[in-house]
């Protein structure tokens, strides 16, 4: 199978501009631990997650944006990339999803470890 096959469309977002406590709302209200950052033209530039906006609260107060806190160099992968690559991505990174992301770098889905799950016969 394809990423494509199992992604999760319903990408939820943040623009990176936005405060770092919008995001902490955000990913609390969605029950999402990834949020892809886009810049204002909606392109893929950073991914927020629980774990980045926990540590700027135990260190630097001045830190205020989801662009001074978002990791830079995004690990994504694509629609027609096969899963078993996109799987090894996690792994050897130690991240739990990567944003899905077309030839312009929009942002059409997520994959998350969860999904790479229901292919081995999990409940959906
Ligand atoms: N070792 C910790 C753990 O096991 O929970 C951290 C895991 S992971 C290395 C945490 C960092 O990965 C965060 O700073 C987050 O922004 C970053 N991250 C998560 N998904 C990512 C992705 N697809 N590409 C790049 N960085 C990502």
């Amino acid at each position: 199978p394809r990423v494509r096959d199992i992604m999760n469309r319903q990408v939820i977002s943040i623009t990176e501009d936005e405060e770092i406590r919008v995001a902490a709302k955000r990913l609390l209200k969605d029950e999402t631990n990834h949020l892809p950052v886009l810049d204002g033209n909606g392109t893929l530039v950073g991914i927020i997650t629980t774990y980045d906006v926990s540590k700027a609260v135990v260190t630097d107060g001045k830190l205020r944006q989801v662009k001074d806190i978002m990791t830079r160099k995004v690990i994504k992968t694509t629609p027609d990339e096969p899963v078993d690559v996109a799987a090894r991505k996690l792994e050897q990174n130690n991240i739990s999803a990567l944003p899905v992301v077309d030839t312009t770098n929009r942002v059409v889905g997520i994959l998350s470890a969860i999904d790479l799950g229901k292919l081995f016969g999990g409940r959906r």
